[in-house]
């Protein structure tokens, strides 16, 4: 499993999350259902995961889906982020279904 699920925190208790499950809403949107992982807590919750940007352009891209280019700061932040070795939300869902 990888370590990025303690990326996502309970607000209350602020204890590691689980992603429980995911459901996709839209190419773009996906609902995420969490699980604290403190026993005291037992809080869960539902989230939603938006695809709003695009980082860098597709190499084949599908005419139905339109979004903005990011701007060059935040491109930029990702890159920092990502050399910071940050593991990404795919990963998260990917190891988290394959779980259950
Ligand atoms: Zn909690």
């Amino acid at each position: 499993m990888s370590g990025s699920v303690y990326k996502i925190r309970c607000p209350h208790c602020r204890h590691a999350i689980r992603v429980r499950n995911s459901v996709e809403q839209h190419p773009l949107l996906r609902s995420m259902y969490l699980q604290c992982t403190n026993v005291n807590c037992g809080a869960t919750y539902r989230a939603g995961m938006e695809i709003t940007h695009l980082m860098s352009p597709a190499a084949d891209p599908n005419p139905a889906i339109e979004l903005p280019m990011a701007d060059a700061a935040i491109r930029r932040a990702a890159v920092e982020r990502e050399n910071a070795k940050q593991v990404d939300i795919d990963d998260i869902l990917q190891d988290e279904l394959a779980v259950e």
